[in-house]
């Protein structure tokens, strides 16, 4: 019988031949680390919000973090959210869904229609084009605005110098209810002048939410102040496609 080369087998079929990760036990662990590093800034665990990012996982995974009590997701994808979560929202239907991936402004009310927290806003097509979809639908996420703070080109974000301008479009202009500021720093920096320039910035602007940190660097936001941390990998394991962030 002919071997497979395992030089082509794609990164998603060694992925699934990876034991399951205990998804229960790994939130426990993100929590207690959560509350350790808020307790360490003399914060309240009670102020942050772990967003579970289960992108590019399966329901079954998700199951288990839905079983273990946790409500909060993140998915970055309007497609496959739409194919995924139904049936989970039918079985959990206090399931909040964040939606932290970049979002086309021709699929403005799709987002509507299915997330509760839109992190992503981040040019005034795409903020049009979701007030509209709000409008017509008569339901209203929360909105964050995602800033550009590594000036990264290739990253989705509003720049720096552009935020003042583009939170006064969005929240007096179209009525929008923006909430928060999200980023996602460079990859090879430090992330803790970004974290500490968000707080700022969210606070200067009088934006409740913070959302910052992924699973390297979330006890670090926790330290400047997220609201909202986004952790995928350290809840779920590795993700079985290439190509996701
Ligand atoms: C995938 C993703 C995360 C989670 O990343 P991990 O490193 O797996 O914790 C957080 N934020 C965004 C925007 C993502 O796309």
């Amino acid at each position: 019988m002919a071997r497979l080369d395992p030089e082509l087998v794609p990164l998603g079929d060694m992925a699934e031949d990876l034991p399951d990760p205990d998804v229960a036990a790994n939130l426990d662990e993100v929590r207690a680390r959560i509350a350790a590093a808020a307790r360490d800034a003399g914060r309240s665990p009670d102020e942050i919000n772990l967003v579970a990012v289960s992108k590019l996982h399966g329901a079954d995974r998700i199951v288990a973090a839905l079983a273990a009590g946790h409500r909060q997701f993140g998915e970055n994808r309007v497609q496959e959210t739409e194919s995924k979560w139904p049936p989970l929202r039918e079985r959990f239907p206090d399931a909040v869904l964040h939606l932290v991936g970049s979002l086309q402004s021709n699929k403005a009310a799709n987002a509507v229609a299915l997330f509760d927290v839109i992190q992503t806003l981040d040019r005034p097509k795409l903020a049009h084009a979701l007030a509209r979809a709000m409008d017509r639908r008569g339901r209203r996420p929360d909105c964050y605005i995602e800033v550009n703070l590594g000036d990264e080109p290739q990253k989705g974000g509003v720049q720096r110098v552009d935020l003042e301008s583009f939170v006064a479009l969005c929240r007096d202009d179209l009525a929008l209810p923006v909430t928060g500021l999200m980023c996602i720093p460079p990859a090879d920096d430090e992330p803790s002048p970004y974290f500490a320039l968000l707080a700022k910035l969210a606070l200067r602007l009088g934006l409740p939410r913070v959302s910052m940190g992924m699973s390297a660097d979330f006890e670090i936001a926790v330290a400047f102040g997220a609201t909202e941390v986004r952790v995928g990998s350290a809840i779920f394991g590795p993700r079985t496609s290439p190509g996701a962030i």
